[in-house]
């Protein structure tokens, strides 16, 4: 049996041990865009609050009077006026879009369906009744449950929330993630490099996808490949973050001592996951923060950030819908093969064709250390753990990247 687990079972195992945060606070609403809702939002108001003109034209008591083409301007309402009269049979109140609609008229006349002279209008077209207008609580209804606890608040949402007046709500505090990354070889960008060291990539790429998933991020910095030294630096993030990633010194090489760490000090959940690149991830908890241990090579760190990292935050954030990444079906413009046995995320073009449909195409180089298969790429292209080879035409599922 193979010690790997499936992608799928590695989410649901590992997601299984996170508690997700409980902590509360109350922010300004402009502020919430990508915070989780703590407490569901019921509409105090109607909205609109009144029946009111969907059009500028002119408000009519059109029942009982459908014989009669003509009406008598007796009032001017705008969007914003306090007061009006009842209109009566003969008459009609030129009414602006958002004005509240006066007593006794039932439909709204659109200005273009009219000739107005001075004082009266008359109709070019026969009304319909209760046209144009709309009505109060159309929208929303006082007591409709409107965003539900657990959604991640969209620009829409923050819309719909200040038509309803509020000005602050209650959101789950933000995760808080520290990055590490390991390795002796390693030289942080801007700095000298010696002629033995490559420079640190993962980090600031991290910390970025970390803050557009709504994350409180603290970059921690470079940390040499010795145990002693990884274990004090596990233990003193763990104090006061949700959540530590590390990169690199997970696998199985001598100076690998990531796992032996996290053993040490917590428990390590799970290790090595069927996925390429990606397959020595490892999770695990030290007292309440949760630890995913990334690869090294950087595809590897990337893919496995998306694809296991991505919905295990989801969990830690409260996030209700916890959205799978978006799948679309691609045709293949070339052929592929490979040795089975694990779900791979190749990296690809797609494009619409002349006739609307998704073509892709694999990049040549796929090594899990080739940055450029993510930054020439727009999609990964998912062959699935049992296929072996794929011919060109072969319809794939792909996942655009993310545009943030
Ligand atoms: P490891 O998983 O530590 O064995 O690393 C695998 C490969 O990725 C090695 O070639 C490392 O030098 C490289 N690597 C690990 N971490 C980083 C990093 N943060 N930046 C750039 N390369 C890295
Ligand atoms: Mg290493």
């Amino acid at each position: 049996m193979s010690a790997w687990l499936s992608l799928e079972d590695a989410i649901e195992q590992a997601s299984s041990h996170i508690q997700p945060i409980v902590k509360t606070e109350t922010i300004s609403l402009v502020q919430a865009h990508g915070r989780i809702i703590a407490k569901s939002i019921v509409s105090p108001v109607d909205v609109p609050p009144w029946n009111n003109s969907a059009m500028d034209g002119y408000a009519i008591k059109l029942s009982g009077n459908e014989s009669s083409n003509t009406r008598q301007v007796s009032q001017t309402i705008y969007a914003g006026s306090k007061e009006h009269q009842t209109v009566t049979d003969n008459q009609c109140a030129r009414i602006m879009t958002g004005a509240p609609m006066p007593s006794g008229a039932d439909t709204v006349v659109m200005q273009e369906n009219v000739i107005r002279t001075e004082d009266s209008i008359e109709f070019t077209q026969p009304p319909v009744l209760g046209e144009n207008i709309r009505p109060k609580s159309g929208d929303i209804a006082l007591g409709d449950e409107l965003v539900a606890i657990g959604h991640q608040i969209l620009p829409q949402d923050i819309m719909l929330m200040s038509s309803i007046g509020l000005a602050n709500i209650e959101v789950y505090k933000k995760p808080k993630v520290a990055v590490i990354a390991t390795g002796d070889e390693l030289a942080e960008p801007g700095t000298e490099r010696g002629d033995h060291q490559i420079f640190e990539s993962h980090r600031g790429g991290l910390a970025a996808k970390l803050e557009a998933l709504g994350c409180d991020v603290t970059d921690a910095g470079l940390v040499k490949d010795d145990k002693d030294t990884i274990v004090n630096v596990f233990t003193s993030l763990s104090q006061t973050h949700d959540m530590v990633i590390s990169s690199g010194g997970v696998s199985v090489g001598d100076a690998d001592w990531v796992k032996p760490a996290l053993s040490s000090l917590g428990s390590l959940h799970l290790w090595k996951v069927a996925i390429k690149p990606g397959k020595p991830f490892a999770f695990g908890q030290f007292g309440h923060c949760y630890f995913c241990g990334l690869p090294g090579n950087p595809v590897s760190a990337f893919v496995t950030f998306d694809q296991i990292v991505t919905p295990l935050l989801g969990v830690l954030k409260n996030q209700a819908i916890n959205s799978k990444p978006l799948t679309l079906k691609a045709t293949l413009t070339s052929p592929f093969k490979r040795r089975a046995g694990r779900k791979e995320f190749a990296r690809g073009v797609y494009r619409q064709n002349e006739n609307g449909q998704l073509e892709v195409s694999l990049l040549k180089k796929q090594g899990s250390s080739v940055m450029t298969s993510l930054t020439n790429a727009n999609c990964y292209v998912i062959i699935p753990i049992e296929s072996e080879s794929l011919s060109s035409g072969a319809s794939v599922d792909i996942q655009p990247f993310s545009l943030t």
